[in-house]
């Protein structure tokens, strides 16, 4: 019989947003932060794209990128380390949503599973009504998993295509 002593390695996808204090600089320092999670290593982060913001308000544009990890950590925990990062990074929590915010890190697929719980939902609810994470998930696949799918069948790059949002544009972030 083989024993296997490690947790089984799968793939997830995090939708990364900055709005506010040099968005450049925490998207790059988010990545480091994520190579650097336990039990994690990141695989590639995508090229960055500039968003208008959809919250309420004036507010500045977003750099929006995606990364793709490879972990042995349960999805919870996961979350709560893209959680501990948005912390390091000064993000506030107040009770209205969708504000400027420094750091915002989403998890957007974790491997091939469907979660539904009070704190967790995997896919990311809202991930297949916007462009500023279908189109950085779109490169992240084309580079490292063509077919990248939804749990329920449904392609990353046909999302994408068919996602019109106008207000997105590629950007090296400066
Ligand atoms: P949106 O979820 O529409 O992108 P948001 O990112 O601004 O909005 P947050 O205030 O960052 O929302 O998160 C609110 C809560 O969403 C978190 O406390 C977390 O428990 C929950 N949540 C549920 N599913 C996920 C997920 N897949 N990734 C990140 N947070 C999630
Ligand atoms: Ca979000
Ligand atoms: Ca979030």
């Amino acid at each position: 019989m083989t024993q296997t002593s490690s947790a089984q390695k799968v793939t997830a996808y995090i939708g990364l947003g900055s709005n506010l204090e040099h968005p450049l600089t925490h998207i790059e320092q988010a990545a480091e932060a994520l190579n650097r999670i336990p039990h994690t290593r990141l695989l590639a982060l995508s090229p960055l794209y500039q968003s208008k913001a959809i919250g309420p308000g004036e507010q500045s544009d977003y750099i929006n990128a995606a990364a793709a990890l490879e972990t042995s950590l349960s999805p919870l925990k996961l979350l709560h380390q893209l959680q501990i990062i948005e912390n390091q990074q000064g993000r506030k929590r107040g009770p209205v949503r969708w504000v400027a915010r420094t750091l915002d890190l989403d998890l957007l697929l974790f491997d091939n599973i469907i979660l539904e719980t009070e704190e967790l939902t995997i896919p990311h609810p809202r991930m297949t009504e916007r462009n500023f994470v279908l189109f950085p998930l779109r490169d992240l696949a084309k580079l490292l998993s063509p077919s990248l799918a939804l749990p329920d069948g449904r392609s990353i790059a046909d999302l994408a295509q068919s996602c019109n949002d106008a207000d997105i544009s590629p950007t090296n972030g400066k």
